[in-house]
C-alpha cells in the first residue's frame, strides 16, 4: 500500500479506535479497574507518548526547513527582481481569500439561522487573554535576534531574517555562490528528513487521533448541531468549492490534481490541528509533488501557517452570528464589516496552533459589540472543529503558492499534472 494510503487508513483506524474506547469508556460496560488501565498505559500512556513524539518531530523540522528553504528560494530570486511583486500577490491572495471566506460565513450562517431561537446556557467560564495591538504585531514581524526568532519558532521574523539573508546572498559574489551551494545541500538533507517522517506518519496520526477521539465529548455536537454543520458544511465548500474555482479561475490550472496531491496533508493538519506543525509536509507536497518552485514556496507557505486562515475566518463568521443569534442581538451591517476587517486582522498576528482561532475570536465578538463570554457556548465542540478548520487553512497555503507560482512563471506543470501514483514511482527510482 502506499503511503498516502497508509496515512489516510490510519486516520480512519483512530478516530474508529478512539471512538469505541470512548463509548466504553462512557458506557460504564467496562469495570473501574479497567478503564483505569486502559487510560494509564494505553490512551494516557503508549498513544500520548507515540502522538507526542510524532509532533515534536514535525515541529523540529519546520525551523530548519524554512529557513533553508526560504534562504535557497529568495538567492534564487535575488536577481530577478521578482521578489517584491510574489510578496505582494501572495499577500493580496492571504487577504483576499480570508476576507471572502469570512464573507461567504456570514452571509449563509445570517441566512440558515444556527442560533436562532437557541437559548444555550453554560456554565463554561470563558476569559479572553488581551489580544496583541496590531501596531505591536507590525513591528514584530522585524527581529532583533534571528537566534531568538528560530529559538522561538517565530515565523514571521525567520521570514524576514531568511528573506534578506538570501537576497545579500545572491549580491554577494563568488562567496554567496559558495554558501548558496551549501544551502542547496541542507536543504535537500532537510527534505529528506521529511520524508523519513513521513513513513513514521502513519502510526503518529493513529495515535493521535485514537488518543483525541477516545476522550472527545462528541455528545455537545447533539445540542450544537445548527452550528456544527453549518460551520463543517461551509468549511467543505470553502475546500471544494471556493478553491477550485480559484485555481481554474486565477491559476488557470486544473484543481483535481491539487485536491488529490493534499491528501496526506490534511491527515496531517487535521491530527494535529496545526498549520505550524504541518509546515514540514505542506513545503514537501507543493515544492515536490504540485511543482512550485521553491523561491515562491519557501515564502508562500510558512508565511501562510502564519497569516492565512481561511477555515478560521470561517468559524469566526459562524461563530458570531450564531452567537448574536443566541444572544438576541441584530447586528447592522457596518458591524458585519468590522467583523470581516477584524477576522482578516486576526489571522495575521497568530501562529497557526492548535485552537488559537477562539483566541482571536474574542477579538472579532468585541469588535461587533457581543459578549465574550459567547466563547463558552461553543467551546465544547470545538476541537473537532479545529481539526477540520486546520485542513482548510493549510490548504489555501497550497493554492495560493500554486496560484502564484503559474502567475509568476514557477509552476513546473509537468510535475503539477502528474498523478501521485506517477511521483511515488519517481520518488522510490530516485532513492
Ligand atoms: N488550529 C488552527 C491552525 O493551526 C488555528 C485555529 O483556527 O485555531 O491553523
Amino acid at each position: 500500500m502506499n503511503l498516502t494510503n497508509r496515512i489516510l487508513l490510519a486516520m480512519v483506524a483512530g478516530i474508529a479506535l478512539g471512538s469505541i474506547f470512548n463509548a466504553m469508556l462512557n458506557s460504564g460496560g467496562v469495570s473501574e479497574s479497567a478503564s483505569a488501565i486502559l487510560n494509564a498505559y494505553l490512551i494516557d500512556g503508549l498513544f500520548d507518548v507515540v502522538g507526542q513524539i510524532f509532533v515534536a518531530s514535525l515541529k523540529l523540522l519546520v525551523v530548519p526547513l524554512v529557513l533553508v528553504s526560504l534562504i535557497c528560494g529568495s538567492s534564487a530570486l535575488g536577481d530577478s527582481a521578482r521578489m517584491g511583486p510574489i510578496a505582494g500577490k501572495t499577500i493580496g491572495f492571504y487577504l483576499f481569500t480570508t476576507g471572502l471566506a469570512v464573507s461567504i460565513a456570514l452571509v449563509v450562517a445570517t441566512a440558515i439561522g444556527p442560533g436562532q431561537g437557541l437559548s444555550l446556557v453554560t456554565d463554561t467560564e470563558f476569559t479572553a487573554k488581551a489580544a496583541p495591538a496590531l501596531k505591536d504585531v507590525i513591528v514584530n514581524i522585524f527581529p532583533t535576534n534571528p537566534v531568538k526568532a528560530m529559538a522561538e519558532a517565530n515565523m514571521l521574523q525567520i521570514i524576514v531574517f531568511a528573506l534578506l539573508f538570501g537576497y545579500a546572498m545572491s549580491h554577494a559574489g563568488e562567496p554567496g555562490q559558495r554558501l548558496a551551494g551549501f544551502f542547496r545541500d541542507a536543504e535537500g538533507v532537510v527534505m529528506r528528513m521529511v520524508a523519513l517522517l513521513m513513513e513514521f506518519a502513519p502510526y503518529g496520526v493513529f495515535a493521535l487521533l485514537a488518543r483525541l477521539f477516545s476522550s472527545m465529548g462528541l455528545g455537545a455536537i447533539l445540542d450544537l448541531a445548527g452550528y456544527f454543520f453549518t460551520l463543517a458544511g461551509l468549511l467543505v465548500f470553502h475546500g471544494f468549492v471556493v478553491y477550485p474555482i480559484l485555481l481554474r479561475l486565477i491559476g488557470g490550472v486544473s484543481p483535481a490534481s491539487l485536491l488529490q496531491k493534499m491528501r496526506p496533508v490534511w491527515a496531517f493538519a487535521f491530527s494535529t490541528s496545526s498549520s505550524g506543525a504541518t509546515i514540514p509536509v505542506t513545503l514537501r507536497t507543493v515544492e515536490k509533488r504540485l511543482g512550485v518552485h521553491n523561491s515562491v514556496a519557501g515564502f508562500t507557505v510558512p508565511l501562510g501557517a502564519t497569516i492565512n486562515m481561511d477555515g478560521t475566518a470561517i468559524m469566526q463568521g459562524v461563530a458570531t452570528i450564531f452567537i448574536a443569534q443566541v444572544y438576541g442581538v441584530d447586528l447592522s451591517a457596518g458591524a458585519l464589516f468590522g467583523v470581516v476587517l477584524t477576522a482578516i486582522l486576526a489571522s495575521i498576528g497568530t501562529a497557526g496552533v492548535p485552537g488559537v482561532g477562539l483566541i482571536t475570536l474574542a477579538l472579532v465578538l468585541e469588535q461587533a459589540g457581543l459578549p465574550v463570554e459567547g466563547i463558552a457556548l461553543i467551546i465544547g465542540v470545538d476541537r473537532l472543529l479545529d481539526m477540520l478548520r486546520t485542513v482548510i487553512n493549510v490548504t489555501g497555503d497550497a493554492v495560493a503558492s500554486v496560484v502564484v507560482a503559474k502567475s509568476e512563471g514557477q509552476l513546473d506543470m509537468d510535475v503539477y499534472c502528474a498523478t501521485a501514483e506517477q511521483l511515488d514511482e519517481c520518488e522510490v527510482r530516485a532513492s
